[in-house]
């Protein structure tokens, strides 16, 4: 169920359909929009009845929600989300760019790539503290040591960061240190783990899995949001399929598909997506081309020696040579939206 307001509702007529919602025994969560404020419920099991709420002060409609997501839906907000990262936004008028090291090695490899990426405008920075490896003998990360200099970073360079948490310990720490916690493709389906990042207090980066589809891609999203967490950020990295000329099989085709049904923003991850240098650039102006509100990229100051994904990385020149190729394209594609040529 989903309760639309009327543009004048009062914040009393608003109070009143949660206190109506809670009486049932169900969760109300309030999304203001840019002309009607929406009110879904969560937590019943069958159908609400919607006589309950017809009649309110305030209440323009109240809609029986058939998808099987709600807090995601374009039906409960028609406008995109905008989401607040930090000093950033991701999502609004300016292409998002995130890069960073695949992992947080030693603090001159750290500082080196957070220079090159601070000078290039980008807002965000990545690096991971935990690293989610096949082999348990693979480097894992440096933990907290790594989300300290992180927030170094941060501190230098006006960075907000983006860093993966593997598990709780690992959420509470990125919420301490960091500024979005990443959710990895491996645990896009850890239920346990979403609703408790959920419960957290900043944004999320939620990674597809592996092979996940897009409805299983958006009711992950619905995890989180449902637990009251509604500053969600999508990623597409990849799947598997039967290609094996690259790491993964970039799927650009959900991103219009994304965008079509929800509301809330999705970047595109072209290092895992690719695993190969050569493939990064090429499939990062894919990405922006078919309406992207970021990228993800994975930079080392000296690739040949990263402890982890050297094989995609770019080196620094080749990201600041990235971002000037994909801003004048965003830019380019987004006058060219706004101002459709006549004729
Ligand atoms: C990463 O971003 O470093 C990472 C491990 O990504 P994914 O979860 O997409 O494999
Ligand atoms: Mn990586």
């Amino acid at each position: 169920m989903l309760i639309v307001m009327r543009p004048d509702a009062a914040e009393t007529d608003i109070d009143r359909v949660l206190d109506v919602i809670e009486t049932l025994g169900f969760r109300g969560h309030v999304m203001p929009g840019e002309n009607r404020t929406a009110i879904g419920i969560t937590g019943n099991k069958g159908s609400v009845d919607p006589t309950h709420f017809e009649n309110l002060r305030g209440v323009a409609q109240a809609i029986r929600v058939t998808k099987p997501y709600k807090l995601i839906s374009k039906e409960l907000r028609p406008e995109k989300s905008v989401i607040k990262v930090g000093t950033g936004t991701i999502g609004g008028d300016e292409l998002a760019m995130i890069a960073g090291p695949c992992a947080i090695e030693t603090r001159e490899q750290l500082f080196a790539a957070a220079e090159a990426v601070a000078a290039s405008g980008a807002r965000f920075f990545r690096g991971g503290a935990y690293k989610p490896r096949t082999s348990p003998y693979a480097f894992q990360g440096l933990g907290v040591e790594g989300l300290k200099m992180l927030a170094e970073v941060r501190d230098q360079y006006g960075l907000n960061i983006v860093t993966e948490a593997m598990d709780e310990r690992g959420i509470d720490a990125v919420e301490e240190y960091g500024d979005c916690i990443q959710i990895g493709a491996r645990n896009m389906q850890n239920f346990s783990l979403l609703r408790y990042a959920g419960r957290a207090k900043k944004p999320v980066l939620l990674k597809r899995g592996l092979s996940a589809t897009l409805d299983e891609l958006l009711l992950a999203a619905e995890y989180l949001m449902a637990e009251g967490n509604y500053d969600v950020i999508l990623c597409e990295r990849g799947i598997r399929t039967f290609a094996d000329h690259a790491r993964n099989t970039m799927d650009l085709s959900i991103i219009p598909a994304v965008h079509r049904l929800t509301h809330l923003p999705i970047i595109v991850d072209p290092s895992h997506g690719t695993g190969h240098n050569y493939m990064v650039t090429p499939l990062a102006r894919a990405g922006v081309a078919v309406g992207a509100d970021g990228l993800i990229i994975e930079v080392h100051p000296k690739p040949e020696e990263a402890m982890c994904d050297g094989a995609q990385a770019l080196t620094l020149e080749q990201y600041a040579d990235l971002n000037g190729q994909v801003i004048s394209l965003y830019k380019l594609i987004n006058a060219q939206v706004a101002e459709p040529v006549s004729g």
